[in-house]
């Protein structure tokens, strides 16, 4: 039998007002797999991640996490059970150094011992924070602001990682970059939920992938045999 997924969601709707966004969808993540939800500009994806958190309001279905119906909980219960979304790179706090921004991710946690150890991590993962964590996190290129965020999230000690379009916006070379690492931090142990509008990198990096489209998932398979899929391949990848 397969193994008891760290994360189920069921029959999962969330709509905002007459606007049913997601209708109805189940998926499941695997203990130490990167999953990736992929889909169109407004097929839901954001709304399934902020469902996640609790930032939303379902309309139905059930979340359950490391054996836990989570589904009904406030964002900062999430958040404490280690499930943890990176913030959007622009939501930095600006008038902080990159150091000040990194400590403040550990915030909730109530171990304090690791922290430094955490923080040597980050540091390690992207080398530019440590270069520059004295500087203003104003002054980071929107990459280095990515980076920021996700190691900002790392500090906070996540068992899931949840990331809304990390590729947004950043050149090519820098997505790249940002998708190594995340797959660095995952061989690491760290189990990740990639939504993303960039499906060609996202399913060259995920274990599995579903494909939303206006609210429902039509497709589910490995990341490999997604980006091997004609129909994903028309769809999404220019023929
Ligand atoms: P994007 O990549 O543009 O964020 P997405 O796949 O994440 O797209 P959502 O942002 O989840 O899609 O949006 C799904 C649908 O819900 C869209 O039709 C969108 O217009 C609608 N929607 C999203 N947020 C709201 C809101 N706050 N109020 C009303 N409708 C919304």
């Amino acid at each position: 039998a397969a193994a008891t997924p760290l994360l189920q969601v069921n029959g999962l709707k969330v709509s905002y007002g007459h606007i049913e966004a997601v209708k109805g969808i189940d998926f499941e993540l695997h203990e130490g797999q990167i999953t990736t939800l992929v889909g169109a500009n407004g097929a839901g994806k954001s709304t399934t991640l902020l469902a996640l958190s609790g930032l939303t309001k379902k309309a139905a279905g059930s979340v359950r996490f490391a054996g836990e119906d989570i589904g009904a909980l406030a964002p900062h219960k999430i958040v404490s059970r280690g499930v943890v979304q990176v913030a959007e790179g622009r939501a930095t706090l600006t008038t902080l150094t990159v150091r000040e921004n990194l400590e403040l991710g550990a915030y909730t946690r109530k171990d304090r011992g690791s922290r430094a150890r955490d923080l040597d991590y980050v540091y390690s993962l992207f080398p530019r924070l440590k270069e520059r964590a004295d500087g203003l996190a104003g002054n980071l290129s929107g990459g280095e602001q990515q980076m920021l965020a996700i190691g900002r999230a790392l500090m906070a000690k996540p068992r899931l990682l949840l990331l809304d379009e990390p590729s947004m916006g950043l050149a090519p070379i820098i997505v790249q970059d940002i998708f190594r690492t995340l797959r660095e931090i995952n061989k690491a142990g760290l189990t990740i939920f990639l939504v993303e509008q960039n499906v060609r990198q996202a399913l060259k990096i995920a274990d599995r992938g579903y494909v939303l489209e206006t609210g429902k998932i039509v497709m589910a398979d490995s990341g490999r045999a997604l980006l091997g899929n004609p129909k994903v391949q028309d769809a999404y990848l220019g023929g």
